[in-house]
């Protein structure tokens, strides 16, 4: 007799609008995606796929900036990159300073690790003599 293939079954919370559908995803015993029960639109379908084979986040972090009234300026990128550069993106991020003014909404950093997303300023941050 056959042994029947093994699935698992995992639980996640569909983030893509407010209503947050609780989803049920079945993943095959090599992780790959087999279906999804709990969506209430296929983009719950669309966001289980990309959690279980190439997830994303977007990064919240900081910049240092020179010469401004506060030492660091809050930054994020714009869009969700992939979970796997997140280590590599903070790199990258860390090395980088600028100059003051920053104005909330500045694009910091273009097409980081060339995943075309940019990193932007999430706070302003006048000149020290508060321009
Ligand atoms: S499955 Fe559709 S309705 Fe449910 S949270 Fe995701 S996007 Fe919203």
């Amino acid at each position: 007799m056959k042994n029947a293939p093994k699935t698992k079954m995992m639980d996640m919370t569909c983030v893509v609008c407010p209503i947050g559908c609780h989803l049920k995803v079945t993943v095959d015993e090599n992780g790959n995606f087999l279906s999804v029960t709990g969506n209430r639109c296929p983009r719950g379908e669309a966001y289980a796929k990309e959690e279980i084979t190439d997830p994303k986040r977007v990064l919240p972090t900081s910049v240092k900036v020179i010469g401004g009234e506060l030492p660091l300026t809050s930054v994020r990128t714009e869009k969700a990159i992939p979970k796997r550069l997140i280590f590599s993106a903070m790199k990258v991020i860390k090395s980088i300073q600028v100059n003051a003014p920053v104005k909330r909404g500045q694009i910091i950093l273009e097409n980081i690790l060339d995943t075309g997303v940019n990193v932007i300023a999430t706070r302003t941050v006048k000149k020290q003599n508060g321009k």
